[in-house]
Formats: C-alpha cells, sequence, structure tokens
C-alpha cells in the first residue's frame, strides 16, 4: 500500500514503502527514483548534482544541450509510455504495492504527423495535467487547423513575403516545421540545435538559419521572437513578413499573448482540450483521479459529476493517504 501522493513543490511524489518516486522533480534527490516526462522547462531539473534521472532517449539528449552533469539510471517498475506532447515526452506508469498509478506530464490524445499520441492504460490512479480542464475549451479540428495555417503561409509566399512563426522551440516549431515540410524553413538558432537532436531519433526536421542579412527569397522563418530575436522579427516584418503565433488559448480568445503581436493566431496546441482530457479519463478508468495545473478543481468536479469517478486537486503540500484504493 502506498503511504502517500503528495505534491512537494519539488516534484510529484509517490512514496512506497521505503522507495519514494519522484516526478518532473526541479531538483532530483539522492536515494529518490526521480523520472522526468519531458524536456520544457517546468518539468525539467534545473541541476542535478549528480543525481541520476530516469526519462526517454530523446528526453535525455534535449536536456544534455542545455544542463550540465546529467546522469540516467533506470527502474524495473517504472514504464515510460507515449505523451503525444513534444518530441521524447512521456506519460509515467509506476506499479507498486498492488496498485497501477499513471502520471500524465503534459500531455495530448489528438492524431498529429509527426508525433504518437498519448494512448490511455487502465490505472487505479491517475495523476494528469489539467490545463485546459474546464468546460468549454475546446479545440477546433486538428487537420482543419493544419490546413488553415498551410494556406495562410502559402498564399504570403505566392505574393512574394516571408513569414515568421512565432512557437515555442520545443513543441509547436517541430510541429509547423514537420508541417510545412517542402516549403523553404528556417530556423532559429536554438531550435535548429534541437532539431540536430531530434534528427538522430528519427524526426525529418530542417536545421538551416537565416544567417545576418534579410532573406533575398520568400521563407518561412519559425523563431521564439524573444531575446535577441526579437529584433530580428522586427527587421524582417519592416521587410514585408508577416507573422502568426500558435496557441490552445486562442480557441476561446482568452488572452495569451506572445512578445510580439502578430498578424494571425491559429488555435494549435501540445495539450489535450476539455472533452479529450474527459475521454482520456473515462478510458482510463481509474478509481481516483489527482488534477494538477490549470482549472485542477473545476476538472475534479467535471471527473466527479460526470463520471462518478473520485477525483481532486492535487495541491502542493497536501497529502493524500493511501487509505484510498
Ligand atoms: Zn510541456
Ligand atoms: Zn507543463
Amino acid at each position: 500500500m502506498p503511504s502517500a501522493i503528495y505534491d512537494t513543490g519539488n516534484g510529484i511524489v509517490l512514496k512506497a514503502d521505503d522507495v519514494r518516486y519522484r516526478l518532473d522533480p526541479p531538483r532530483p534527490v539522492a536515494n529518490d527514483r526521480n523520472v522526468v516526462s519531458h524536456a520544457h522547462s517546468d518539468h525539467a531539473p534545473l541541476r542535478f548534482r549528480d543525481v541520476p534521472i530516469l526519462c526517454s532517449d530523446a528526453t535525455y539528449d534535449l536536456l544534455r544541450l542545455r544542463r550540465k552533469g546529467l546522469r540516467r539510471t533506470s527502474c524495473d517498475n517504472v514504464e515510460l509510455l507515449d505523451a503525444g506532447h513534444i518530441p521524447g515526452s512521456r506519460m509515467i506508469a509506476l506499479e507498486c504495492c498492488d496498485i497501477r498509478m499513471l502520471y500524465t506530464g503534459d500531455f495530448c490524445t489528438r492524431r498529429k504527423n509527426h508525433l504518437s499520441p498519448a494512448r490511455p492504460a487502465p490505472c487505479d490512479v491517475l495523476v494528469t495535467e489539467t490545463t485546459y480542464g474546464k468546460e468549454g475549451y475546446e479545440f477546433p479540428d486538428h487537420e482543419e487547423t493544419v490546413g488553415a495555417i498551410s494556406d495562410w503561409v502559402d498564399s504570403n509566399l505566392a505574393s512574394d513575403r516571408s513569414v515568421v512563426l512565432l512557437a515555442y522551440p520545443l513543441g509547436k516549431a517541430q510541429e509547423l516545421a514537420y508541417e510545412l515540410g517542402g516549403r523553404p524553413v528556417r530556423v532559429q538558432r536554438g531550435i535548429g540545435d534541437n532539431h540536430r537532436v531530434l534528427r538522430a531519433h528519427g524526426f525529418t526536421l530542417p536545421t538551416e538559419g537565416l544567417g545576418n542579412a534579410l532573406p533575398t527569397q520568400p521563407v518561412v522563418y519559425i523563431t521564439s521572437g524573444l531575446g535577441r530575436e526579437s529584433a530580428r522579427v522586427d527587421r524582417l516584418v519592416k521587410d514585408g513578413a508577416k507573422t502568426a503565433s500558435f496557441s490552445g488559448w486562442s480557441a476561446n480568445g482568452s488572452g495569451w499573448r506572445p512578445a510580439h503581436r502578430t498578424d494571425e493566431e491559429f488555435p494549435l496546441s501540445d495539450h489535450c482540450d476539455y472533452n479529450e482530457l474527459m475521454e482520456f479519463v473515462r478510458l482510463c478508468g481509474p478509481e481516483r483521479v489527482l488534477a494538477t495545473h490549470g482549472f485542477a478543481r473545476e476538472f475534479s468536479e467535471s471527473v466527479k459529476n460526470e463520471l462518478g469517478i473520485d477525483a481532486g486537486p492535487l495541491q502542493r503540500g497536501q497529502s493524500v493517504l493511501g487509505s484510498f484504493v
């Protein structure tokens, strides 16, 4: 019987007998089993201090680009399952003391061309992210969104205009590069570094940058738009380029904005929307759902009311005792 699950502020901890599993800790702890779901900075360790972590091969290589002193380990009762969120992302399934716990990390069940989607897996306890876990957060059809992006890019290129796509360097950047293959795609240097790593893991992704001069032919430029890139984006815009941003938040106009005001906004997301989250929970069939991130309280209410499954937000510092199974 696990004695507790809690959000410590240094990862979500599942304590079982003498072992502590620590999921997505900013500071891995020696003698715990430290498991990292994906390479986004809010999930990956800030420092390692020589403590080995468990993660997918691609996540390990992406992290090694930016973190020193990384070491790895493995563990028999930890299984890493596709999370469909960004390249290398995994859900974490733990088997211990006769219970199976599934921690989703960030995840996405939508079918995409460049990633395997997250698939529901039977479990007793499901710890799920609920970024869009509130009724009303529904994304439009994915194929349609991708089609609209391609059309917008092509009409600009046909009018001899470059386009600047402001995207997260890990996640959206790869999806856009993949979907816009066959066009003159150029990427910010850091994105190119990610792509060189990911090519070794079977992803077909462009690495070519822009150089310092303005492009002489129209290009599709993928960049975070942050830091030094901001001035470059300004120069491209002055030269006639059109800009676009991408976020699930655009789905209901809730106000997320990138550093730049853009000409277009597309509702592209690396997360599940509300209906996809509910369907995922239903198909996993857990006895208990613990919600983290975003609309944890609202989502727990929906799970209780609509699915009849015991649910609650996993709050920092609050321990959920083992008697629930
Ligand atoms: Zn993430
Ligand atoms: Zn996250």
